[in-house]
């Protein structure tokens, strides 16, 4: 019989899963506020309306699944097949009936939740590669997962903020973003910091050896927006040049 909790004991996971669970109920609260009709309109990724959105999250689900199937048969089944399938993917989901589509969401976080629930403790630590080739142990899926319900909640653009994202997502986002710029080397000059953190403290991202750096500042949740490319609202910008200037805040570099 199938176990009805989870099988890992690990603290830091049990936190994280709640996290997932927390986030896909927020997705999903967003969504049931949306009438069939709403659902056609737009979001805040340019070219996608709610309907990608959905079907998006929903297929992310489902190709999460894969990798914890992989992760505990060791037989590889990759997120995607290709970018291409992926995008078509999203695209024929995108068509599909109102219900359908709710469904498609529904079943497959359900399906998710099920194959995190049932994977035995030894092998949340069994190698996976991401859509991105990236090799990482199991438990990562549930990071990926939280990004991706709290970002997309947002981009729904149906009242949800960043600042609706717990803080302790928005530093670890944060930490993610600006060590993805670091590996590409797009931070030079770049600084972040962040007010209004879990710890009270501000903190600091991005190239913290820059004499004379670019410093984005500006409330957690809307540096983590100007960082994850959705807008410059509520954050400044000053330098490089005459300490403490203003200027025109820059676009942030690409994360994903
Ligand atoms: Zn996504």
């Amino acid at each position: 019989m199938a176990a009805r909790t989870d099988q890992t004991t690990d603290p830091r996971l049990q936190e994280d899963l709640l996290q997932a669970r927390r986030g896909t109920a927020f997705f999903a609260r967003k969504l049931n506020e949306l009438t069939d009709a709403e659902l056609d309109g737009g979001t805040r990724l340019a070219g996608w309306t709610r309907r990608h959105v959905v079907a998006h999250v929903g297929y992310n689900a489902r190709a999460l699944a894969r990798l914890i199937e992989w992760a505990a048969t060791g037989v590889e089944t990759p997120m995607y097949s290709s970018p291409e399938a992926r995008n078509e993917e999203i695209n024929f989901g995108a068509m599909l009936s109102p219900i359908a589509l709710r469904h498609l969401f529904d079943h497959s976080a359900v399906h998710l939740n099920v194959e995190w629930r049932d994977l035995p403790a030894p092998a949340w630590q069994h190698e996976v590669r991401t859509a991105q080739g990236r090799v990482v142990p199991a438990t990562e899926t549930v990071w990926m997962r939280i990004r991706e319900v709290w970002i997309h909640a947002v981009d729904l653009d149906n009242g949800a903020t960043f600042a609706d994202i717990p803080g302790s997502v928005l530093e670890r986002l944060l930490t993610d973003i600006t060590g993805a710029w670091h590996t590409r080397g797009t931070d030079n000059g770049l600084r972040i910091n962040a007010t209004g953190t879990t710890t009270g403290t501000d903190l600091t991202f991005g190239d913290t050896s820059a004499e004379n750096p670019t410093l984005i500042t500006g409330p957690l949740p809307a540096v983590v927006q100007w960082a994850a490319g959705r807008g410059t609202s509520c954050v400044t910008a000053t330098g490089p040049g005459r300490a403490g200037a203003h200027r025109t805040v820059p676009a942030a570099p690409k994360w994903i």
